[in-house]
């Protein structure tokens, strides 16, 4: 049966042809198989579809197919939600959600790769939709055991804003996924006050546990970091984020703000030069550096912009607007 919902992309009961009809009519009575339901998809002008998924119990999730040439990505999320409430993210506007069961998360690539037809060998999967993975760490650790039925633990990555218990759990495991980290600010004071998480995971601490985490050779390890006008987008920053990350093989995602004037009141967007120049100082120093500009998908769709609602809502309190000090 496993073999029907994976390599052959069944959504029903009803198609599984070695089954005897009768059975197959029982089954689909009784049972539902437990694939997410499309109620929505968004597609970019750039090719990425973003698809609002419902689950079992109603509860709604986003995923993002994004086709780059004959490979594609699937970025799926691990909660209906997030508590972690970082200061740049419309999910964690929102506000927590329950953890997402491994179904649920391998239920999302399956529906992917069902609407988008491609096959068993094709995909990248990331974890960067709704949800921190490392809070929801066993059921993630269980979705890496049924994904990589099809997808090579070298081409999965967990994205994680930094808690600690989560990244030292998962460097138990025999087959490790890539890992990239939300770092977002090269030192404590501006990145507590973008990402609350780190009073409870300080920089020093989430260093502790990176320098701890086997990398095989060759591999590196992602520091994502979301660039933001007048708060952490300073030539300072750059040269002190390439002085912290340097000592680690590792390389630097720079994603300039998704914004969202209606849930990220008062952040923006720094102007393209001061990105340019952001990356020319980190690459001058030594570190690899990629800029992740969200081309057609800066509205919605993005990853880190997902909220699993059709109509959005106003920000639940007045505290999105940080102002940024110049
Ligand atoms: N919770 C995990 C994974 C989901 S967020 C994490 O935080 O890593 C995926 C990425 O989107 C993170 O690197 C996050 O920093 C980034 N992100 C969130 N909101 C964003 C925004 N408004 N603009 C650009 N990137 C954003
Ligand atoms: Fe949660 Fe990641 Fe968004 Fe932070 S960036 S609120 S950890 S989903």
């Amino acid at each position: 049966m496993l073999g029907w919902l994976w390599e052959r992309r069944a959504s029903s009961f009803e198609v599984m042809s070695d089954l005897p009809r009768a059975l197959r009519e029982r089954l689909d009575e009784a049972f539902e198989t437990g694939l997410p339901e499309v109620v929505r998809r968004t597609a970019a002008e750039d090719g990425a579809v973003k698809f609002l998924l419902r689950l079992a119990d109603g509860v709604q999730v986003e995923a993002v197919h994004i086709p780059m040439g004959r490979r594609q990505t699937v970025c799926v999320s691990s909660q209906a939600g997030c508590a972690v409430d970082c200061a740049f993210c419309v999910t964690g506007r929102i506000g927590a959600g329950r953890n997402l069961l491994a179904g649920e998360i391998a239920g999302q690539y399956l529906a992917v790769a069902r609407e988008a037809a491609f096959g068993p060998h094709d995909a990248n999967v990331v974890f960067m939709g709704m949800g921190e993975p490392l809070l929801n760490t066993t059921n993630v650790m269980a979705a890496l055991d049924l994904l990589e039925r099809e997808v090579s633990n070298r081409r999965i990555t967990v994205s994680t804003a930094g808690i600690v218990p989560g990244i030292e759990q998962l460097a138990q495991r025999k087959r490790l996924p890539n890992l990239a980290v939300s770092l977002s600010a090269p030192d404590d004071e501006t990145r507590t006050r973008l990402m609350p998480v780190n009073r409870i995971w300080p920089i020093a601490d989430l260093f502790r546990a990176l320098r701890a985490w086997p990398l095989e050779p060759g591999r590196r390890i992602t520091f994502e970091y979301v660039l933001v006008d007048a708060v952490n987008d300073s030539e300072a920053a750059a040269a002190r984020l390439a002085q912290l990350v340097r000592p680690l093989p590792s390389k630097v995602n720079l994603i300039p703000l998704n914004e969202s004037p209606e849930w990220l009141p008062g952040l923006r967007r720094p102007p393209v030069d001061r990105v340019d120049q952001f990356a020319r100082t980190l690459a001058a120093a030594g570190v690899p550096v990629t800029v992740r500009w969200s081309k057609g998908l800066g509205a919605a769709a993005a990853c880190g912009q997902l909220k699993g609602r059709e109509t959005p809502r106003p920000p639940r309190k007045e505290r999105g607007a940080r102002s940024p000090h110049h």
